[in-house]
């Protein structure tokens, strides 16, 4: 898609720190990190949300979950870690490609 900014990360026309990669999901630092590893992990193709991807191609949805958990084993989050999908306006989602963050490095506390 044009004019999205992780769609222009995942063709690597906007540079980005990238941790993981599989043939259809790509990982990369956040660039404001809340945690010592905060990580998004999206799908390649372009998705506005986890909403719209789970229900264009659940496949897709669990590969991105199963890059996020491969992500925090390579981050060695042994102490635990937070996956976390922000969809649509109250919860604040600011770019309309579907993502998951992985957070941790420190103890998160309680969300909210
Ligand atoms: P959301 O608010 O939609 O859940 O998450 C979007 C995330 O993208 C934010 O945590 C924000 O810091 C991150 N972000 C925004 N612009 C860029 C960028 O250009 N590069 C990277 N690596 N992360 C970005
Ligand atoms: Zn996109």
């Amino acid at each position: 898609m044009s004019d999205c900014l992780f769609c222009d990360i995942a063709r690597a026309q906007v540079p980005a720190t990238v941790v993981h990669e599989t043939e259809r999901t790509l990982a990369f630092r956040d660039i404001h990190p809340q945690a010592p590893t905060h990580v998004l992990v999206i799908p390649r193709d372009h998705h506005a949300d986890v909403a719209s991807l789970a229900g264009a191609d659940p496949t897709l949805l669990a590969e991105v979950f199963s890059a996020a958990v491969a992500v925090a084993d390579q981050e060695a989050l042994s102490g635990g870690y937070r996956l976390l999908s922000n969809t649509g306006a109250d919860a604040g989602q600011s770019v309309s490609h579907a993502h998951v963050h992985v957070l941790g490095g420190r103890p998160l506390g309680p969300l909210g």
